[in-house]
């Protein structure tokens, strides 16, 4: 890196050292020219990539719409915070590992609904059938039912949901 006082190319680190909780290295530098000092601070860029919603516009990610949506389908859900951040975490991993600079919004709601299906059955149902156009109700509810099954725990009554969230809908 260049000295910025002089612009000589070479400069030595003389100290160097975690910051920002260990997200960030601050070095202190001394130019081998001019010996004035100065100091860089080197992050990981963690850039996500654009969304390209379903007209075609593009939107840059946002972080917080997608917990808002990830809450609203949790509503009064037993699941903490802690598994909400975490599931969001491994969202926008998987968003970057793609190594895209766009994602399709759908391939966003796919990811959504992938992390759901894990922290709870009845926020999937709420979410999927918001977001996702089953052909008809029946293809739904065997993929609950199917889920269900290989979980082993007691099937989600669809319809109730549906009409809950219906319901909620309705009134707000
Ligand atoms: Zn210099």
């Amino acid at each position: 890196m260049h000295c910025p006082f002089c612009g000589e190319a070479d400069t030595k680190v003389i100290d160097s050292r975690l910051v920002a909780e260990g997200d960030q290295v601050r070095r202190r530098r001394e130019c081998l020219s001019c010996r004035e000092r100065f100091t860089t601070f080197e992050s990981a860029e963690l850039v996500m990539p654009r969304v390209v919603k379903q007209d075609g516009t593009r939107q840059p990610f946002d972080e917080e719409k997608l917990r808002s949506g990830l809450m609203k389908a949790l509503e009064k859900r037993p699941v903490s915070i802690e598994a909400i951040d975490a599931a969001l975490n491994r969202i926008r991993f998987r968003l970057r590992a793609t190594g895209e600079r766009e994602v399709k919004s759908m391939q966003l709601g796919e990811e959504v609904m992938t992390e759901l299906r894990q922290l709870d059955k009845v926020a999937y149902v709420r979410f999927a059938s918001v977001y996702r156009s089953f052909q008809d109700i029946n293809e739904f509810k065997e993929e609950i039912e199917r889920l269900s099954v290989s979980s082993g725990e007691d099937p989600v009554d669809v319809a109730k949901v549906l009409a809950d969230n219906h319901s909620t809908k309705g009134k707000a």
